[in-house]
């Protein structure tokens, strides 16, 4: 007989988010180390890089800024480590986006040093795990890699969020949006977390919070952000797509809605959206597997829809009668070990197709009821 699941909630060392956070991070980061190592792209290091390098003087701590490109490959983190190992840093900070975020955590691990993340977009809630996505070169989804700890510091400056594209932030919506839905299922299914074990009563109603607080702020932080302003709504968002969707997807479990992003990621044509344009997708056909209330799933097209997101495969650049597309993308998302198996109703490669090709005549029904533009190829260049 084997033991009964432990109940387990992980969670970063310390959170701290505001206005200008990114002019302490030298004061956050000298808790940690004395060597720190920071990773980021040209563009955020020209944005931040003065304010990041008069903060770390400030606090007495050398300034080690390494370049970053591309998607957190095993080749990125490998490379990441070994410079880590070369300038003798005791403490690694990834300042940018998911893919540096990623790169950072897996490569803090392997370097046996202090991990932090400073995300300087709300794009998706990876910045508070314990785990990265790891993708190949060609941008496809490869593993999920787990480490033994959560980053040792989250940094998130609502000012430069608010500077970024508001698309981005639109897109951390749409993965936090993911979370409550997924939490509910893995507890229906009773099936296992990210963090390993059963969900706490903590993280459901963390994931659950973040479904509330987007549902009433996202519309007005979305108008901020598209006029560069923090609002109370844009740090409420920015704590609900970084911190609560972060604890709570990672404590109360994935299902069926990253399992479709994953296999979204499986074929080309969807390689221009952003990961939570993807994910809501997913969240939209998993409402259909699930037989969620009509009233639910409608709610949940109408409001996406307005908040910019997509929600059916015409969106994502997939044709509905591209049976091959779609076979890649519900093989990918339905392979062994993939979190759409904590669901409490079977998903096969039919079942799958057959939601994912619903969507788009029913989105553009629900849409045109309620006087929204109906789908259409988003983000095409
Ligand atoms: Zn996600």
């Amino acid at each position: 007989m084997s033991a009964q699941p432990l109940m387990s909630l992980i969670a970063p060392s310390r959170y701290s988010q505001g206005r200008d956070a990114i002019a302490r991070i030298g004061e956050e980061l000298a808790r940690l180390g004395e060597v720190p190592m920071i990773v980021a792209d040209e563009m955020v290091w020209g944005i931040v890089g003065e304010t990041v390098t008069a903060s770390l003087e400030a606090a007495g701590l050398p300034v080690h800024r390494v370049s970053f490109e591309g998607h957190a490959t095993a080749a990125t983190i490998d490379a990441l480590a070994d410079r880590a190992k070369e300038l003798g840093a005791d403490v690694m900070a990834g300042v940018g986006g998911g893919s540096v975020i990623d790169s950072v955590k897996a490569a803090g691990h392997l370097a046996g040093i202090r991990w932090a993340s400073v995300p300087t977009i709300a794009s998706t809630d990876a910045p508070c795990s314990a785990l990265s996505v790891i993708y190949t070169a060609e941008g496809a989804m490869e593993e999920y890699r787990f480490f033994p700890r959560n980053p040792d510091l989250v940094l998130v400056d609502t000012q430069l969020v608010a500077n970024a594209p508001v698309r981005l932030l639109v897109a951390g919506i749409g993965d936090a949006l993911a979370t409550w839905p997924e939490a509910r299922a893995v507890a229906r299914a009773r099936a296992t977390t990210m963090a390993g074990g059963a969900a706490t009563m903590s993280a459901q109603a963390l994931a659950r919070l973040s479904w509330e607080i987007l549902h009433e702020d996202a519309l007005p932080a979305i108008a901020a952000v598209g006029r560069n302003v923090v609002t109370p709504a844009v740090d409420r968002v920015v704590e609900a797509n970084t911190l609560l969707s972060g604890l709570g997807f990672e404590s109360s479990g994935l299902a069926a809605a990253h399992a479709i992003h994953d296999g979204l990621t499986a074929v080309p044509q969807t390689h221009h959206l952003t990961h939570g344009e993807k994910v809501n997708v997913g969240t939209t056909t998993q409402l259909v597997l699930e037989s969620a209330p009509t009233a639910e799933l409608d709610d949940f097209i109408r409001f996406t829809t307005a908040v910019g997101l997509p929600n059916t495969l015409v969106e994502a650049g997939i044709d509905v009668d591209d049976h091959d597309s779609l076979r890649t993308v519900a093989e990918a998302a339905t392979a062994e070990g993939e979190t759409i198996h904590n669901m409490d109703v079977e998903v096969t490669v039919t079942t799958l197709v057959d939601a994912l090709r619903f969507l788009d005549d029913y989105s553009a029904r629900v849409r045109k009821d309620a006087g929204l533009p109906a789908p259409a190829p988003m983000h095409q260049h």
